[in-house]
């Protein structure tokens, strides 16, 4: 079945609260004494550290190498001295973590030059090289993405649309690297010989669709093109971009690539403009750091492995007691430990006035959850399922494909938190399952 079969699903309306930092120009955070580097910063198999306490590193230094076919290398974006390899907190869980004293000199080690003639081989060898993932937080390697057959893709899909309220890191890099952007989705469309490249922007976004507008007249780029989507919520979610920008439908539990489409972020797109033209690893980020909670909300260029606390204090600090969260309000994680370091995904810090949860009521059978689900999902009959206790019914209501966008939970009327149920009985569905 189409995921997107039932009906021809837009999206929806909800405030984007991206005033605060939407016209700031992004600044160098200042950088800590002390960064910590988690092996588990993206999707797959967490890095396996490559230095030990005592060694001296580089901005670019491996930290810890990837493991297995889904995973990606972690270099220092600092140079010091490596003074903890141990198990620590992170944004991913307990993971194992270098921890480097940093000695401010901001030595740096380059990857090496490319030839100017490039293939897919090289490219892909690259980005893995690097470590690049994906940076709109999901986390996927990019150089495991970009190492298929040329032969079998035709567009390269950039996501621009940052559609998750109060952040504007896309939105920055795309008004600022314009040239940058252009120039490496260029060599993308060159190198795996694509028909096409287009970039999807949210029609509020007019700097960065003026700015990369006249990035591609100045190059004269041909093959490339900009879409202006409506904004509505989630008009990131891949196979709705898909179809939206492209006209093609996608099937269920069909990947982007299986249908001849690259699909990457406009960060990742920057961090790859880093790595072949600067030969820069990945060693730092744009994030936005915000919320009504913070005195001074900014988009800072933050080296990764740098606490939380640490850009609380670049911002002037809190107003007060916040609810902090990883990513947006639709689908960012809450935390609760300002020492947690940032990683490849983390997009924006968002500090929330701290609210008493609204009161779940009886569900009074609106059906809006299920109008507004884009991925055509009855999220109440997954959370009455999951209630009670009826985990082995996930697959029949295709629980697998919800794609953690918040919709169903932010229109429901009874205040029932619906996706945290449907994620809850997706994992015990993961562990019976694997009981089998
Ligand atoms: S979070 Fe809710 S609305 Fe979004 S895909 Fe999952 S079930 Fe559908
Ligand atoms: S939106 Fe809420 S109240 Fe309406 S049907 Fe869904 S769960 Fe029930």
């Amino acid at each position: 079945m189409n995921i997107l079969e039932r009906r021809k699903y837009r999206g929806l309306k909800i405030p984007n609260y991206k005033e605060s930092t939407a016209d700031k120009l992004v600044v160098e955070a200042t950088v800590p004494e002390e960064l910590c580097f988690p092996m588990a910063m993206h999707i797959g198999a967490p890095a396996v550290p490559c230095v030990e306490v005592g060694d001296r590193v580089k901005i670019g230094t491996l930290l810890g190498t990837a493991e297995g076919k889904i995973s990606a290398n972690i270099r220092s974006s600092v140079s010091g001295k490596v003074v903890a390899v141990e198990k620590r907190a992170s944004f991913r869980g307990e993971s194992e973590t270098v921890v480097v004293q940093n000695d401010f000199t901001d030595a740096e080690e380059n990857l090496p030059a490319l030839q100017e003639e490039i293939g897919p081989k090289e490219f892909s060898a690259r980005l893995a090289a690097s470590g690049i993932t994906g940076k709109g937080g999901a986390g996927f390697p990019a150089g495991v993405k970009y190492a298929m057959d040329k032969e079998e893709t035709r567009y390269l899909l950039v996501n621009g649309s940052e559609c998750e309220p109060y952040s504007t890191t896309d939105y920055r890099i795309m008004t600022e690297y314009p040239e940058e952007i252009i120039a490496i989705i260029e060599l993308i469309t060159r190198v795996y010989q694509l028909e096409e490249s287009v970039i999807a922007v949210e029609d509020h976004m007019k700097d960065a669709l003026l700015a990369l507008q006249e990035a591609i007249k100045k190059r004269g780029a041909k093959r490339i093109r900009i879409h202006s989507l409506p904004s509505e919520y989630p008009a990131g979610h891949a196979a709705l971009q898909i179809r939206q920008v492209l006209g093609i439908e996608m099937e269920e539990g069909q990947r982007s690539g299986d249908a001849g489409i690259l699909q990457s972020n406009v960060s990742t797109i920057k961090a790859m403009y880093d790595a072949l033209i600067n030969n820069q690893s990945l060693t730092r980020r744009v994030i936005t750091v915000t919320g009504p909670m913070l005195k001074e909300p900014k988009n800072l260029m933050v080296r990764l492995g740098t606490g939380v606390q640490h850009l609380i204090d670049e911002c002037g600090g809190l107003k007060g007691e916040a609810d902090m969260i990883n990513g947006g309000p639709m689908m960012g994680r809450p935390f609760f430990d300002t020492d947690l370091p940032v990683d490849k995904d983390t997009t924006t810090l968002l500090f929330l006035e701290k609210k008493e949860k609204p009161k779940e009521t009886p569900c009074i059978r609106c059906a809006r959850c299920v109008d507004h689900c884009p991925v055509a999902l009855q999220p109440i009959v997954i959370s009455n399922s999951y209630r009670q206790n009826r985990w082995d019914r996930a697959k029949e209501l295709r629980a697998e494909s919800c794609i953690s966008c918040g919709v169903c939970t932010y229109v429901c009327p009874a205040n029932i938190d619906l996706l945290k149920d449907i994620q809850a009985l997706n994992k015990q569905w993961e562990e019976n399952r694997n009981d089998d």
